[in-house]
């Protein structure tokens, strides 16, 4: 049964739709289909080539033709495309397919997402830094000239999305700017932040390129978040702390109309479900209709010194209970849930030196590679098929991790709550 068996069927005497695809959404072709990537609501999602056939056919004015249409109306509900009359988005529960993939998650062979270093430092200390080995040498040799490089292997790299990340981008705002710009050229671009330093500066640049705003947020009570991600005493005046500079930075984006959503990373500290269903209300309050929360990898920081933090599977069963908790109530937010745990090379860092930076699988350290000025692309790909894990990084990024599902029976794919608007 395909994935739009569960969405809403036209009725013969719907009106004539029209549709085109939405507003900066990125399409890449795949052997399977196509993967899309929706920056509004930073959520990818794989489609099969029935789904990908009719997406090709709109934007020509005429109406979606009647064997089109539900496979449309599923789309435009999921922010794909958008449709005439309108056709109102709605939550995404489950894994992030639509259409028939018999094999589940389907495997790629170029990067989704390249997760880009705009600095080193960063004025947060927290437990289980993922990050932690590339910043802690590089800080003190970090110059300025290191950013071309960057720009450079990031425009080497055939990824749909580009993150701006760190350490801490609001660092070294300048640095931020001058990435998402050099980003944009050719990907969907995403600020990854903690809130700590002055977002208001980024807006128009982030405006302009229409970016996603993603905030580290680990828990709706302060005292339990600052614990897990402190502030370094010296970058802030006493009194501040990141659950602060992270409700502050929501507040801002929400008010900006900027896309934004929340990451929480989720440890021994915080996997409580009550304490994570009351920061999804909370982020329903805040007006955030995307939550991605990843199960603490045992990688940098976390590989070292986890302290008491590392959780397992069994994050992974009250992660999927909050999901279909979250379904069953209806309420408008896209969870997607990271067991990168599993598979620690299952992303792409480029350093703030400028290199390519993989994890290893078995709780190593990072696979560090400068990347050559001649064929560069041809080297960035060797490195992801060699040591980037592809049904990970897939996974990763179209929520594999919610195969289990109740409402998800095998070959169902997707699951869209009728009442549920976005
Ligand atoms: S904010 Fe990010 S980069 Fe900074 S310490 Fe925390 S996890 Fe590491």
């Amino acid at each position: 049964m395909p994935a739009t068996d569960s969405l809403p069927r036209a009725a013969d005497n719907d009106p004539p739709l029209r549709g085109g695809r939405a507003r900066a959404v990125r399409l890449r072709t795949e052997r399977f289909g196509s993967i899309v990537y929706v920056p509004e609501r930073d959520h990818f999602y794989a489609l099969d080539r029935e789904h990908t056939i009719a997406l090709s056919r709109l934007g020509t004015g005429r109406p979606v033709p009647a064997y089109d249409r539900d496979l449309v109306v599923a789309m435009a509900s999921a922010g794909i495309c958008r449709t005439d009359p309108p056709t109102p988005q709605r939550a995404f529960y489950g894994r992030s397919l639509l259409g028939s993939f018999a094999g589940g998650i389907p495997p790629v062979r170029k990067p989704m997402v390249v997760n880009c270093f705009a600095t080193a430092q960063c004025p947060l200390r927290c437990g289980y830094c993922h990050a932690d080995d590339l910043m802690a040498s590089y800080r003190e040799e970090e110059r300025p000239e290191w950013l071309d490089e960057v720009i450079r292997v990031a425009a080497a790299t055939p990824a749909m999305v580009g993150v701006v990340t760190g350490g801490e981008p609001l660092a070294r705002p300048d640095n931020a700017e001058r990435l998402l710009t050099a980003l944009a050229r050719d990907k969907a671009v995403v600020l990854d932040t903690s809130g700590v330093g002055d977002l208001r500066r980024l807006v128009p640049t982030l405006r302009r390129h229409d970016a996603h705003v993603r905030f580290s947020l680990d828990s709706a009570q302060a005292s339990v978040n600052d614990r897990l991600r402190p502030i370094h005493r010296r970058s802030l005046p006493p009194g501040s702390g990141s659950f602060r500079a992270a409700t502050d930075g929501i507040r801002l984006a929400v008010s900006e109309g900027l896309a934004c959503s929340v990451q929480t990373v989720v440890t021994a500290r915080n996997c409580d479900p009550a304490g994570l269903a009351e920061l999804r209300d909370r982020l329903l309050s805040a007006g955030v209709r995307t939550w991605a929360l990843h199960v603490v990898v045992p990688a940098g920081k976390a590989a070292r010194n986890a302290r008491g933090l590392l959780v397992g599977d069994d994050a992974v069963t009250t992660l999927t209970g909050l999901v279909a908790e979250t379904a069953a109530q209806r309420l408008p937010i896209d969870i997607r849930v990271t067991s990168t745990h599993r598979a620690p090379n299952s992303t792409v860092l480029i350093s703030a030196r400028g290199e390519l930076a993989i994890q290893q699988p078995e709780g190593g350290g990072k696979e560090i590679a400068p990347v050559p000025r001649i064929m560069a692309r041809r080297s960035v790909l060797r490195h992801f098929r060699r040591f980037v894990d592809p049904g990970g990084h897939a996974s990763r990024y179209l929520n594999g991790t919610l195969d289990l599902y109740p409402a998800a029976g095998p070959g169902v794919t997707a699951v869209l709550p009728a009442a549920a608007a976005v």
